[in-house]
């Protein structure tokens, strides 16, 4: 349960997946070079379950719970794939792929080496008061002076607009990928802004923003997502698991923080678009995941908090969890009902320590596969 600790980077996650004596199978290659690897666990019976983590570079609590379920394997009798990090190149931060970019070591303390180094580096080609862009090699890297901005605004949503209002903005981020300086409120754990756990946007080649987890339904997705994609046309998953975590808003984060208060929103995100079979299976396997949270010791949301939060307004709700409805089949949860009787997200809140994200995630996945295991019966 110490992975927190010691996986700190793509490399340690690949060494460790390569080292862990179960079978590998390589999907493709991410930015970087790191692969985009598949672990199996589990028995022979169909259908075969998939487990994806790391899709949101920040959102490290779900690899290391990919991991520890390498590590202890998982009881059943079904077939179980395991996708620990979907972003390797996000996962390794923005340092080292500010080290890829520009072909040597960087010395990223503070915002003030930081603003020297991407000077010397890059080429600056967008400014505002409180941050600017530069592009080094083809990646472009956020500089902000993060006592006054809180760059993450940029990745929720702001990038996106300015890029919408801005043709020449638009042009130059077209079809790369955006660091951030990720100023995680949370976690006390030593994660700084330039370590792994990167924050990063992906621009379409028309120069839209969103996160490396939005292009599922996309004909130029980028390798991370086409290589999981070609994977789960072979494999016909029956059963999604897609570990991310619940980062709360600027807003309501400051307050929680500032009253010490606790909102207790962890939660499931169920797709709008579902299988045939959804009542019977989807929402007994949510059910499931939500009692082994709490048989785990951990709350799932309420409603008044989710919408304080998220402002779900036009979703459907249901104990536990959120339907949401939004945005087509961008993301992977959304796009892999195209197989899976079952599709679901788990979001443990962010500023729970990394051990306890890690024990959500564990806990739901494991209620989650036995669930699916008893229903389907090794058929469907
Ligand atoms: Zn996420």
């Amino acid at each position: 349960m110490a992975f927190y600790r010691e996986i700190r980077s793509a490399g340690d996650v690949s060494g460790f997946v390569e080292g862990c004596g179960r079978e590998v199978e390589r999907l493709g290659s991410a930015l970087g070079g790191w692969p985009i690897e598949a672990v199996r666990l589990g028995g022979h019976k169909k259908p075969a379950v998939i487990i994806k983590a790391g899709s949101h570079a920040s959102e490290i609590a779900g690899v290391h719970a990919a991991l520890t379920l390498v590590e202890e394997g998982i009881d059943t009798d079904n077939e179980v794939w395991i996708i620990p990090c979907g972003d390797p190149f996000g996962f390794d931060g923005y340092r080292r792929a500010l080290e890829h970019a520009a072909g040597r070591p960087v010395q990223l303390e503070n915002d003030t080496e930081c603003l020297a180094e991407l000077e010397r580096l890059g080429r600056r080609f967008y400014n505002e008061e409180h941050f600017a862009l530069f592009d080094v090699n083809g990646i472009v890297f956020c500089w902000a002076d993060q006592e006054r901005f809180d760059a993450r605004s940029l990745f929720y949503g702001r990038m996106d607009t300015l890029a919408r209002q801005d043709p020449r903005l638009a042009g130059e981020i077209a079809g790369k990928r955006i660091f951030y300086p990720n100023a995680v409120y949370y976690g006390g754990e030593g994660q700084g802004p330039f370590d792994h756990g990167g924050l990063v946007s992906l621009v379409s080649p028309l120069g839209w923003v969103n996160n490396m987890n939005g292009f599922f339904d996309r004909c130029f997705a980028p390798p991370e997502i086409a290589s999981v994609r070609a994977f789960c046309e072979r494999l016909r998953p029956g059963l999604a698991l897609d570990l991310h975590e619940s980062c709360i808003n600027t807003r309501i984060a400051a307050s929680v923080i500032a009253s010490g208060e606790s909102i207790g929103d962890n939660f499931l995100i169920l797709p709008p678009v579902h299988a045939p079979r959804f009542e019977e299976v989807e929402t007994p396997v949510a059910e499931a995941m939500l009692e082994g949270t709490r048989q785990a010791g951990h709350e799932c949301f309420s409603r008044s908090h989710l919408e304080a939060s998220w402002g779900y307004d036009e979703t459907e709700y249901f104990p536990g969890y959120v339907r949401r409805d939004s945005r087509g089949a961008s993301s992977f949860f959304k796009w892999v009902v195209l197989f899976a009787d079952a599709s679901i997200v788990v979001e443990p809140r962010m500023d729970r320590p990394c051990a306890d994200r890690v024990k959500i995630h564990t806990a739901a996945v494991r209620a989650g596969i036995a669930r699916y295991t008893g229903l389907t019966g090794g058929g469907r």
